[in-house]
C-alpha cells in the first residue's frame, strides 16, 4: 500500500470512532453520502456562532462578511473545476436539482416536437426522470445508449444514434451502480462535432477523480456537496455562459431579479438569474472548508489510494468463488456492486449490518441498469479516503457469516 496517512485523516472523521451492535463501524456508503471532516463541521457551527446572516441584500457588517464567505467559494469551486468564468457556476441544493434546472430551461429554450436527447441505461433516476419528463413535455424521444455485459458504454451504438435532431446529451461521469468512469471526452468530442451540449453528472466522479470541466469541454457538470464531504442540500451546476444566457429561469424570486415592476419583472445577471430565494449559505460555507481539505490531502494521492482498494476488495471478493460482481468495467472508481450466489441483496445487507458495516442493498436509484441486468438489487460497498483494507477484511468475514446462514 501506498504511504497513504489513512490513520491520520481517520481522526478527522468523528463519526467513524464509534461501535454500531458493539462492533466497531465500517461506513462503506460512501456513494449514498460521505462523512464529513472535523474542519467542515466547525465551518458550519462557525457559521453560526459568528457569521450567521442573510447574503446579498445588506449593507451591515455581518451580511457583507458571508457575502463575501459566499462569492469567494464561487470562485473557489471555479478554480476547482477549471471554469473559465465564477458567472458560470450556480449554487443548487445538488446535483438532482441541477440537472432539473438544465432540463426544464434548456427544455424549453431549445427542444421542440420531433427533437431527440440522448441519456444511457446506466443513469441514476436524478439523471433519467427529468429527461423524460422534458420529453413527454416537449414532444420528444428519449434516446437510450445500451451497456455491454462489463458495464462499459455500447460506445458503437452511442455513435449510431447522435444526429441532426439530437439537442442535448446527459451522461454520468461514474455509474453509481457498476463504478464504470465512461469516456465522456470522446462522447462530448463526438457530440461537439453535431454542435450538441454535453451535461455530464459528476455526482459519483467528483470526489475521485475532480473535475476539469476546460478539458473536458462539457457544456454542463453536476455535482453534489454531500458527496464530496461537504453538507446536504448544497451543490453546483457548472453552466457554459452562452448556454446559461440563452437559458430563461428555472425558479423565480428573490436575487434572481433585477426590477419588478406591475408590468413585468426583468432577471438579474448571471449567475443569480439561476438562484432563487435565500440561499444555503451554511453550506456553502461547508463546501468550501471539504474542497480545500481535499486539496490538501491531493486527487492524485486519493485517486492512487482508493485504487488500492478497490483492486484488494476485488481480489478478496473474487477469490470467495460465487460472488458476482456487476460492474467490471477496466476504468472504475472505488466502489463493487455484487451478489452472494442466490441470496437476495437485502437478506445479506441485514447480516452485514449487524456486523456493523453499513453498505447498500436495493436498485440504487438506478432501476432502467438493473432492469437490464435482470436482477432487483445490488449490494453495494463504496470506498473513501479513510476506508481501510483492515475494514474489507472485516465485510470479506461479514459475507463469510451471510453464507452460513443462507447458503
Ligand atoms: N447522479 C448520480 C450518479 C448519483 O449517484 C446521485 C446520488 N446517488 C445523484 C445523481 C443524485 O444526487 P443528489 O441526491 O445529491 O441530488
Amino acid at each position: 500500500m501506498t504511504n497513504f496517512p489513512v490513520d491520520l485523516i481517520r481522526k478527522d472523521f468523528p463519526i467513524l470512532n464509534q461501535t454500531v451492535y458493539g462492533r466497531p463501524l465500517v461506513y462503506f456508503d460512501n456513494a449514498a453520502s460521505t462523512q464529513k471532516p472535523v474542519q467542515v463541521i466547525r465551518a458550519i457551527s462557525g457559521y453560526y456562532e459568528t457569521d450567521n446572516c442573510n447574503i446579498h441584500r445588506g449593507v451591515h457588517y455581518l451580511s457583507q462578511r458571508a457575502t463575501e464567505v459566499y462569492e469567494d467559494t464561487r470562485k473557489q469551486i471555479r478554480q476547482f473545476i477549471n471554469a473559465a468564468s465564477s458567472q458560470e457556476i450556480i449554487f443548487t441544493r445538488g446535483t438532482t436539482e441541477s440537472i432539473n434546472l438544465v432540463a426544464s430551461s434548456y427544455g424549453k429554450q431549445y427542444v421542440n416536437p420531433g427533437d431527440e436527447v440522448i441519456v444511457s441505461v446506466m443513469e441514476h433516476h436524478s439523471n433519467f426522470v427529468p429527461w423524460q419528463l422534458m420529453c413527454q413535455e416537449r414532444g420528444a424521444k428519449l434516446r437510450i445508449i445500451p451497456i455491454v455485459e462489463s458495464g462499459e458504454l455500447d460506445m458503437n451504438a452511442f455513435r449510431g444514434m447522435v444526429n441532426e435532431r439530437t439537442k442535448i446529451i446527459a451522461i454520468t461521469h461514474v455509474s453509481n451502480v457498476l463504478g464504470t468512469i465512461n469516456p465522456v471526452k470522446e462522447i462530448i468530442q463526438h457530440a461537439h462535432t453535431f454542435g450538441i451540449p454535453v451535461l455530464v453528472d459528476g455526482a459519483q466522479s467528483i470526489s475521485h477523480l475532480g473535475a476539469d470541466v476546460k478539458d473536458l469541454d462539457c457544456d454542463f457538470y453536476c455535482f453534489s456537496g454531500h458527496k464530496m464531504y461537504a453538507p446536504m442540500g448544497i451543490g453546483v451546476l457548472y453552466g457554459k455562459e452562452k448556454y446559461l444566457d440563452a437559458m430563461p429561469p428555472y425558479q423565480s424570486g428573490g436575487e434572481m431579479i433585477k426590477e419588478v415592476h406591475l408590468s413585468g419583472t426583468t432577471f438579474n445577471d448571471l449567475p443569480f438569474k439561476f438562484e432563487a430565494g435565500t440561499p444555503n449559505v451554511e453550506g456553502v460555507y461547508g463546501l468550501r472548508v471539504a474542497i480545500s481539505y481535499i486539496q490538501e490531502l491531493g486527487m492524485e494521492n486519493i485517486a492512487v489510494y482508493e485504487k488500492e482498494l478497490l483492486d484488494y476488495a476485488t481480489e478478496k471478493l473474487t477469490a470467495m468463488g460465487d460472488i458476482r460482481i456487476i460492474g467490471t468495467a477496466k476504468e472504475k472508481t472505488s466502489l463493487i456492486s455484487f451478489l452472494i450466489g442466490s441470496i437476495h441483496p437485502y437478506d445479506a445487507g441485514v447480516i452485514i449490518d449487524k456486523m456493523g458495516i453499513a453498505v447498500r442493498t436495493g436498485h440504487h436509484c438506478a432501476m432502467p441498469l438493473l432492469e437490464w441486468y435482470k436482477i432487483p438489487a445490488t449490494v453495494r460497498a463504496s470506498f473513501a479516503f479513510y476506508n481501510t483494507t483492515e475494514e474489507i477484511d472485516l465485510m470479506v468475514e461479514a459475507i463469510l457469516k451471510v453464507k452460513q446462514m443462507f447458503g
